[in-house]
């Protein structure tokens, strides 16, 4: 089966915060899931590297629109690797094949008769001798009186036209701009308001999408979509392919949402394999971002796949709410966010997998406060699963010197943990990360209690085949705990196998006893909880 996983394309003009990975986890723990069950994966995305506040953060800083995106590129795929993700494809949209790819899709869909031109005004600056992007107009909201940009009054929060705003001025010179006409291509959105219609309908029907883009596309779909200008007058970006039209922009409505398509043929043509399997109406796709993305996934890319009569709509819509921090919004301008090259300098990165899978926006909003995270790893992730293993594997090592006990392991424990697998499956392919860690280390409680119960360290004296086949039996449960925690904890995952001398492949139970452990060492070492007011303070301070 073809499994296609696309993440969202975080933006290059900021590093990572946690709110990022708390939505893009699911897109990794779906595709190791799914490739250790055997299926044909492919997991793409990239960094957004076009668009105006990389623009006006280059002008800001004195220097270049590539200077900006490339650092924060490098960035992020160094982020993404320590924390273990495995995409199979991981660009970025100012690539050569993604211009190229997403010029190919313009034209195909002026081809096919979904793009009209029309004159409208917009505001030019003499001084810097360009048409200004509407975030790159300031004036007075003419709807409070506020200081606003020309997308959006962050005061009244009204949707502006930069041409209505009192006293314009230019952002990057601060003269007032004059008003030209300019021809743009638009997007038929409208044509696809029917068919969009019946799309919506059957995703719900099918469970297929979280309750907030059901809704939420619901609302954008009953207020009617209108067609849009799907070009701009911008500084970067993939040029408009037509004659006439030289300078201008193809906007990122169409270009970044089909960066998974183009990022899939180019790896297609990197490994010369046919990509359609990934992308027709039987693929299962699962598009995973947090809920500002909703939209975007719902009805944009929707739209132009039909404009396309391309049958490959997304499948799964994977869009979890807003991560807080201390029970606060996250503000990446106020800096009121833990940045992800930050925190993994001192914490372990399947501590931050676990705490935000365990605690995962899925439904609602979540929280990450220093306290919890830290005393989810000391308490849950270290006392209740690393313990478990590190209590069982030293006690071979100790007693038994080193050789797992060959015998016959205890029937329930077995019948249990093989059952697991289908139930944390079926979670994991309906999009709960959540639910299925939990029901996981529900069961991992359940080893430590069933350690407890049977007191090996007792009966070692006075009854070794009691010993013994408590032994095997708690072998038997890591051994499957390596393969069924994998797609959260794979660096954990991965040490266990090296202990124990073992490699799970596949989403199966393993049935076979390991022979013996070597180098039995702890998985994660304990944090001290005087951390915990040491992280607020530095987070209080570095405040703005
Ligand atoms: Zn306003
Ligand atoms: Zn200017």
């Amino acid at each position: 089966m073809a499994i296609l996983i696309g993440g969202a394309w975080p933006y290059a003009n900021g590093s990572l915060h946690l709110g990022h990975i708390a939505a893009l986890l699911p897109g990794d723990i779906l595709a190791r899931y799914y490739r250790l069950k055997g299926e044909d994966v492919l997991y793409v995305s990239g960094s957004d590297c076009n668009g105006t506040p990389i623009s006006i953060r280059a002008n800001q800083e004195n220097t270049t629109v590539t200077a900006i995106a490339d650092r924060y590129h490098t960035e992020f795929v160094d982020c993404f690797h320590k924390l273990g993700f495995t995409y199979d494809f991981y660009t970025r949209t100012d690539a050569q094949h993604h211009h190229q790819s997403v010029q190919d899709i313009f034209l195909k869909l002026l081809d096919n008769g979904h793009l009209y031109t029309k004159k409208i005004e917009q505001a030019y600056c003499t001084v810097d001798e360009q048409f200004l992007p509407d975030r790159f107009v300031e004036g007075i909201c003419p709807n409070c009186g506020a200081k606003a940009r020309g997308d959006q009054c962050d005061n009244c929060s009204a949707i502006l036209d930069p041409l209505d705003l009192v006293d314009k001025r230019c952002k990057i010179c601060g003269t007032e701009p004059e008003i030209r006409e300019t021809e743009h291509f638009y997007y038929e959105f409208s044509k696809f308001q029917k068919e969009l219609e019946h799309y919506v309908e059957h995703a719900e029907q099918a469970n297929a999408w979280r309750g907030n883009a059901i809704q939420l596309t619901k609302r954008y779909l009953t207020e009617g979509v209108p067609d849009r200008a799907v070009t701009r007058d911008l500084p970067n970006g993939i040029d408009v392919p037509v004659p006439g039209f030289e300078g201008k922009k193809i906007y990122v409505w169409i270009e970044a949402v089909a960066g998974y398509y183009t990022a899939s043929i180019e790896w297609g043509k990197q490994h010369g394999v046919a990509i359609d399997k990934w992308w027709n109406a039987e693929t299962t796709s699962y598009y995973v971002h947090g809920k500002d993305n909703i939209p975007f996934h719902t009805v944009i890319w929707p739209a132009i796949l039909l404009g396309l009569n391309s049958e490959a709509l997304p499948k799964h819509i994977v869009s979890n709410e807003y991560l807080t921090l201390e029970k606060r919004k996250l503000s990446t301008s106020q800096n009121w966010a833990v940045w992800v090259p930050d925190i993994l300098q001192r914490y372990h990165p399947d501590s931050l997998r676990y705490f935000l899978t365990i605690n995962a926006p899925e439904t609602r909003d979540a929280d990450f406060s220093w306290r919890e995270f830290i005393y989810s790893h000391n308490s849950e992730l270290l006392g209740a699963f690393a313990n478990f293993v590190n209590r069982t594997l030293k006690f071979i090592e100790k007693s038994f010197d080193s050789k797992v006990p060959q015998t016959a392991v205890d029937k329930g424990m077995q019948a249990q943990i093989v059952e697991l697998y289908k139930e944390v499956g079926q979670k994991i392919e309906s999009g709960s990360s959540k639910a299925a860690l939990d029901t996981i280390f529900e069961f991992v409680r359940a080893a430590n209690r069933y350690f407890d119960d049977e007191k090996p360290w007792i009966t070692v004296r006075e009854d070794v085949a009691a010993c013994e086949k408590t032994l095997a039996t708690c072998t038997l449960l890591i051994q499957n705990f390596a393969v069924l925690l994998k797609p959260f904890l794979p660096f954990a995952c991965e040490a266990i196998e090296e202990m124990l001398q073992i490699r799970g492949e596949a989403w199966a139970p393993q049935l076979n006893l390991a022979e013996e452990v070597v180098n039995v060492a702890p998985l994660y070492e304990r944090i001290d909880v005087k951390q915990i007011d040491e992280e607020l303070e530095k987070l209080a301070a570095n405040e703005k």
